[in-house]
């Protein structure tokens, strides 16, 4: 830890005055190793798809730094017997009528939320997250699971359209499973990013072979034993667990469709391969967001929001805002606010409720956020709240970090930290603060705030970021689960929920049906009589409106 207290005190502001230092939580709730005892290990990680002899993994309580589990890893040979099992059951499980399967979600959805203590304590322990950043995911999770527990039937029943020929043909279009989905899920939501992904691929009638990452598996196990109480056939998940250069490509290549969530970098990888054998992806990447604050933005909302849109989950999170873009007008009034807010933050790690936010989950995370806020205050940017590693409190703690003065040759300008540190730019008309938005490769989310609801939608449309939020940061359009989420640019491919979160997770299949009249030359009609016959027919189908 020597490292990362030395980049904490190179951080302190030169004459910024001093950020303050972030009061601790109260402790309480029960310890990482009472709430994970080895015998729950034991039971989740049976759970796991490992023959043979299979090494073991220990993984790292991030609150506290001590070994949570040892968790038995997947070979490539393991994944070939995951898709194996998986493709023998799920046939089965794809004749089922729809409606059956969908009240398997929504058994799930009950038992959740009655049982949802046992998910925040794993999710906790595996990410070092507060416990109501924990809670958000059962929250996703349970909106997911009612969603498409109520609406697949809907967005999967065989729909009419119209034929070739009016009434001489008819057309279906229905949608089959894909089969066997290869789900490859990041540490950061292990709740939602695992079962809440893999909800709609059950439901339209597919089995699932996921690779959590090792960090967080015992969350998305658990999820697993749930949905199977909750009357999934235990095949139909696979978890296999391993190293994610090695199992990742495996799961790719036997899978008949691949949804990924991760890093952009990785994502690339996973599009090539997925692209090679002609599968399809969807691919939920990185980001970096930005909160527009306009002139006549109700600021005391506009700065508590600002808060949860950078801090929770300690910026773990792929819809988190790292740019904050405030109308120079109201900048300093809005600015003393939100670093109010953000040096008042109670930092801890009990697994209970009352800490406004918890730990990174790895070394590896606090330094690529030490770094960009060393190199940033090295180079001449202005620390307003936070700015340093809290080892007192366990060893990957960051204190709730805003810069100012940032420019574009600092990191941390355009790189995606991932942490919780936010910049803070100032514009002076509506179009510098778009095009200042946009100027990311990026595209996943972004948040406007006005007293003018028409404006921040006008706003919206100009920004090019898969869901926009108007006076929230992201939970309004994450948590709107009919409506589509992903990313545009380099933050991805393809959308979770809504009709596009399911219809990606089956094939269409039309089915048109001919009657009485062929769609060639017939009745005597010699060829040019029927290209004739034709033409004159195509009139009259448009001067009818036919579609
Ligand atoms: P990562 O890309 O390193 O890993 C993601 C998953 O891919 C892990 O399970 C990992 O083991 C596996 N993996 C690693 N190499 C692989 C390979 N070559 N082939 C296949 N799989 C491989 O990402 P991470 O650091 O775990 O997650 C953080 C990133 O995820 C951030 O960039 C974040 O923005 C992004 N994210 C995006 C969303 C979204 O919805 N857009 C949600 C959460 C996180």
């Amino acid at each position: 830890m020597t490292d990362l207290t030395a980049a904490a005190t190179a951080t302190e502001p030169a004459g910024a005055g001093s950020p303050g230092r972030n009061p601790a939580a109260p402790g309480g709730g029960r310890t990482v190793a009472a709430a994970v005892p080895p015998a729950l290990v034991a039971r989740l990680a049976a759970g796991i798809t490992a023959t043979g002899e299979p090494s073991v993994v220990d993984t790292v309580a991030p609150l506290t730094g001590e070994r949570l589990a040892g968790l038995p890893q997947s070979t490539p040979a393991d994944v070939e017997v995951a898709f194996e099992l998986a493709r023998r059951v799920q046939p089965a499980w794809a004749a089922l009528p729809v409606r059956r399967r969908a009240a398997v979600l929504l058994r799930f959805h009950d038992l959740l939320i009655k049982r949802q203590d046992e998910a925040l304590d794993l999710i906790q322990a595996e990410t070092g997250k507060a416990r109501l950043h924990a809670f958000e995911e059962v929250l996703a999770v349970a909106l997911a699971a009612r969603h498409y527990g109520r609406a697949a039937h809907g967005y999967l029943r065989d729909k009419r359209h119209g034929g070739a020929l009016p009434v001489l043909t008819q057309a279906i279009e229905a949608r089959r499973p894909k089969g066997v989905i290869g789900h490859i899920s990041p540490w950061n939501y292990p709740l939602e990013l695992s079962v809440g992904d893999a909800l709609p691929a059950f439901v339209a009638g597919n089995a699932v072979v996921n690779k959590p990452d090792t960090q967080t598996a015992l969350t998305a196990l658990w999820a697993r034993e749930l949905l199977i109480e909750a009357g999934l056939p235990a095949d139909l998940w696979q978890v296999v667990v391993g190293d994610g250069p090695v199992i990742g490509p495996a799961v790719v290549e036997h899978a008949d469709y691949v949804s990924f969530t991760g890093s952009t970098r990785t994502g690339r990888d996973v599009a090539q391969r997925a692209a090679a054998r002609l599968v399809g992806a969807s691919l939920e990447l990185g980001g970096k967001n930005a909160m527009l604050v306009l002139a006549d933005a109700d600021l005391d909302r506009a700065a508590e929001c600002a808060v949860r849109a950078c801090f929770s989950s300690a910026g773990q999170l792929c819809i988190s805002i790292e740019r904050l873009l405030v109308h120079r007008s109201v900048a300093d009034e809005f600015l003393a606010k939100f670093a109010a807010r953000t040096r008042a933050l109670r930092l801890g790690g009990g697994l209970a409720y009352g800490a406004d936010m918890g730990s990174l989950v790895s070394a590896r995370q606090l330094e690529t956020t030490s770094r960009h806020v060393e190199e940033a205050v090295k180079a001449g940017a202005t620390v307003l709240a936070g700015g340093r590693a809290r080892p007192d409190l366990g060893p990957y703690f960051f204190e709730p970090t805003i810069l100012d003065g940032v420019t574009p040759e600092m990191s941390v300008c355009g790189e995606e930290t991932f942490g919780p540190v936010v910049s803070v730019y100032r514009f002076d008309t509506e179009g510098e603060a778009v095009t200042a938005a946009n100027s990311t490769p990026y595209g996943l989310n972004s948040s406007v705030w006005t007293r003018d609801g028409r404006r921040g939608r006008a706003i919206a449309a100009r920004l090019r970021t898969g869901t926009v939020n108007v006076n929230e940061a992201y939970g309004a359009a994450y948590g709107s689960v009919g409506s589509p989420m992903g990313g545009m640019g380099e933050s991805g491919l393809g959308r979770r929920h809504g009709a596009e979160g399911i219809l990606r997770f089956t094939e269409a299949q039309t089915i048109a049906s001919q009657r009485l009249v062929p769609i060639a030359p017939a009745f005597g009609l010699d060829d040019k009589q029927f290209a004739a016959v034709f033409s004159g027919g195509l009139r009259v189908l448009k001067a009818l409106r036919f579609k």
